[in-house]
């Protein structure tokens, strides 16, 4: 039979970099793993076409002679030749696992870095860090806050002080060592134990409270302090206040992740605040001495000056957003002249007046479109 082109495998172009191999070799692995796929035997097939494909192209040496020379070129160099695939050859393996994280985790079972043993010789892992996305309002963001929030988390039980119960043995169904084999025709792979879940041991009298795991779940309520200034998106990391870990581990994390509800009147780009605001096609005339509520509510003076076009920036300094460390930002009022929409006769025949007076062009030259006038 014909062997398939490595490139066609994976599913990638020639030119394809090492990491679009890695990421295409991931998808494929991860779907026809055997681990998800016990007794197909196409999908041991695919998963292992790909491992090869992936094994040669991702070897810069064995990349060349087969883009070169083909099939033929890499027969007799042992792995990618017609002689078969030999996965425990394969050192790609782990790396592209290695930084695959929780996916991963849960599809091979455990056995990360973080997993660690206690002092009571039980693997003790980090609690999982948890996630709150808590929303302020606009002056909140930019004043700082404290906002109290109340969730549900995983604690350290306390009745048996995360140790599970009483009368813990060794498992018999991996002798201790908290792993089995199992083997898929090519492959051997080990995976935690399904009657100690890894651990080893057992334990005879589980804990009534929290059935052995060591955790109970339990109502949090904590103040979370929102710095002065903070911005839509921004992810606030609490150490230690998301979930108890497992037998005794340490608390994951908690993270609130800040969504800032929009001002119906003011706008923020960094440091600045903006706002528009409305004047009489006299005052923006004339000139004309203004009063504004600032973001919190306090009376500013606004200086308008005589012949103000619509649409022009005036800027109030150190009204904008506090910085804790370093510059405030200043506070942009654009100014929107407003034509009057009707006229009383007096009105009207002053405005006459000054037509008259001022004189009309009655053939303007064009100005830029997009001409904001600031
Ligand atoms: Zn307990
Ligand atoms: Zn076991």
């Amino acid at each position: 039979m014909a062997k398939k082109d490595y490139y066609e495998v994976l599913g990638v172009q020639k030119s394809a970099t090492k990491d679009d191999l890695k990421k295409a070799y991931r998808k494929l692995a991860v779907q026809y793993h055997p681990d998800k796929n016990a007794g197909n035997k196409e999908a041991e097939e695919k998963f292992k076409e790909a491992s090869e494909a992936y094994e040669v192209l991702s070897d810069d040496q064995k990349r060349q002679i087969y883009d070169q020379y083909g099939h033929a070129g890499l027969e007799g160099m042992g792995g990618g030749g017609s002689g078969g695939f030999d996965p425990s050859h394969f050192q790609g393996f782990e790396d592209i696992f290695g930084d695959f994280g929780g996916i991963f985790e849960n599809l091979f079972g455990g056995g990360s870095s973080r997993r660690r043993s206690s002092s009571r010789g039980r693997s003790a892992t980090q609690g999982a860090s948890l996630r709150y996305d808590l929303q302020i309002s606009f002056q909140e963001a930019v004043y700082g806050t404290k906002a109290e929030i109340q969730y549900h988390r995983n604690e350290t039980c306390t009745t048996c002080k995360g140790t599970g119960g009483t009368g813990r043995k060794t498992c018999t169904t991996c002798q201790g060592t908290g792993q089995v084999r199992q083997s898929s025709g090519f492959f051997s792979i080990a995976s935690p134990c399904p009657v100690c879940h890894g651990e080893g041991s057992i334990i005879e009298n589980p804990c009534k409270d929290c059935g052995g795991s060591g955790v109970q779940t339990k109502r949090q309520k904590i103040i979370v302090t929102i710095p002065p200034g903070v911005e839509d998106g921004k992810k606030i990391n609490i150490p230690r206040q998301g979930d108890a870990g497992p037998n005794g581990g340490p608390y994951g994390d908690l993270y609130v992740f800040i969504r800032v509800k929009p001002h119906p009147y003011f706008e923020r780009s960094g440091q600045d605040l903006y706002v528009a605001i409305p004047i009489s096609i006299t005052q923006a005339a004339l000139g004309a001495e203004i009063v504004i509520s600032s973001l919190d509510k306090k009376q500013l003076r606004l200086k308008v000056p005589s012949g103000t076009q619509n649409g022009k920036l005036l800027r109030i300094r150190d009204e904008g957003v506090p910085a804790p460390s370093g510059k405030k930002g200043d506070l942009y009022i654009k100014i929107i002249v407003q034509v009057p929409a009707k006229l009383s006769p007096k009105a009207k025949t002053l405005l006459e007046e000054v037509s008259k007076i001022q004189g009309e062009n009655t053939e303007p030259t064009p100005v830029p479109f997009a001409d904001k006038q600031h």
